[in-house]
């Protein structure tokens, strides 16, 4: 029998890091000792002042109503003002501003609203998984340009200009990058708007959502380079640099054009983000920024640790992460071998390996553009990354 489904979602495949982390929520709950480090989640409480905001904005009374489309006027006021004078986004005003739920849901308002069928939306690889099936979703076409272990996984400004075809009308990459952890220089993200300034109907997506976990101490906005404000949706939120997951917040600047859209779109889909939510997310970017320098310390220390840890395990490639917390080291070493009943033949195999042997949950680099290698979120404790590696090295030491 034909599904009653939409070929929409009969063709989209589903979330492989929710996926991962749901396999492994059902595993613990059957009283098996996972460790878990295939979410990119922040193990932090939501900082105190944030807290508080949400509870005095419940007992103010005032935000329980619709809010505005595209967030209420102060919210957005202060995250332009935040990225213009953190970011030099120096045209960036509230106009521009949409607040959404969640990055992922500004990522798929801007697609919705970009991409006509056959769309070429060229995409730097390894990627975030969800770039690929949103973009699908909007009848876009994506086009993967490569980066890989020797280069730190950044693809180049060449291999974008290669990429480009008359049907080209979009780049997107995240910087600091999920999956590798990554950073474009300045240096870098000027060569790559040189190339898309060439192709006037090209808009890049800068998905800056780990803007406040970076190691290098610099985070460059390829939307302050002049000329690119114009054709630039920067993609942030609170989730990452706020360890606010679950409270639902991300935003876009875009031309005006653009953000009117993407608010006709929401004004469509969802109507406003969460009242609650949005006067917390209000305390974190306009208050106190010591928590998340506090966060961005210590994973950190937890990069230092891992590192230093999967340096110790023979067959393992790593190069070293400059932000986010992930690691995704390249496990190909461990392709044609087997132990304890298993055979692992790719980068899939090796994580069903793991967690049934070692109880450890990563994801498969192929969800990200990458079957060579695997993801490792080092968004948990020390205790927990030790006691995983350990396991991890025994496990993979097993395999002959
Ligand atoms: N972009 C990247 C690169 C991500 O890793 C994530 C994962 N949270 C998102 C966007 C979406 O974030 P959220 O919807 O939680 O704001
Ligand atoms: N972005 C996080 C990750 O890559 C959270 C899960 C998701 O939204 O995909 O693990």
């Amino acid at each position: 029998m034909n599904s009653i489904l939409s070929d929409r979602i009969l063709n989209m495949e589903e979330s492989a890091t929710l996926a991962m982390a749901k396999k492994a929520r059902e595993l613990k709950s059957q009283g098996i000792d996972i460790i878990s480090l295939s979410l990119g989640e922040p193990d932090f409480k939501t900082p105190k002042h944030i807290q508080q905001a949400a509870k005095d904005a419940i007992d103010e009374g005032k935000y329980f109503a619709y809010p505005p489309v595209a967030g209420y006027q102060d919210l957005r006021e202060a995250i332009a003002k935040k990225l213009r004078e953190e970011n030099n986004i120096t045209q960036a005003k509230a106009e521009n501003i949409v607040v959404s739920v969640g990055a992922k849901h500004s990522i798929a308002n801007t697609f919705m609203c970009l991409l006509n069928e056959g769309d070429e939306v060229v995409i730097f690889s390894p990627y975030w998984v969800s770039y690929a099936e949103i973009i699908k979703l909007c009848g876009g076409v994506p086009v993967l340009i490569e980066g890989n272990l020797e280069n730190n996984f950044k693809a180049t400004a060449a291999q974008l200009e290669a990429a480009i075809t008359p049907k080209t009308k979009a780049v997107i990459y995240s910087s600091p990058c999920n999956p590798t952890g990554s950073v474009f220089s300045q240096t870098e993200l000027e060569a790559i708007a040189e190339v898309v300034k060439k192709h006037p109907n090209m808009v890049v997506i800068a998905d800056e959502i780990y803007e406040l976990i970076n190691f290098t101490g610099k985070n460059f906005s390829i939307a302050s380079i002049p000329g690119m404000f114009e054709r630039t949706v920067t993609v942030n939120g609170f989730s990452k640099g706020y360890a606010m997951t679950g409270w639902r917040v991300g935003y876009i600047c875009a031309p005006l054009e653009i953000a009117k859209a993407v608010e006709k779109m929401q004004g469509q889909f969802t109507s406003g983000n969460t009242g609650i939510a949005q006067r917390a997310a209000l305390a974190g970017i306009a208050g106190d920024q010591t928590p998340s320098k506090e966060m961005a310390e210590q994973y950190l220390k937890r990069r230092d640790l891992v590192l230093g840890l999967l340096r110790d395990i023979p067959g393992i490639k790593t190069h070293v992460p400059e932000g986010a917390f992930y690691f995704f080291p390249d496990v190909t070493a461990f392709f044609g071998k087997s132990a304890h009943g298993h055979t692992v033949s790719n980068a899939d195999d090796l994580c069903i390996y793991l967690l049934a042997v070692a109880n450890v949950s990563l994801v498969t680099g192929g969800a990200f553009g990458a079957p060579n290698c695997v993801r490792i979120s080092y968004a948990a404790s020390e205790a927990d990354l030790i006691e995983a590696l350990k396991r991890i090295k025994k496990a993979l030491g097993d395999l002959a």
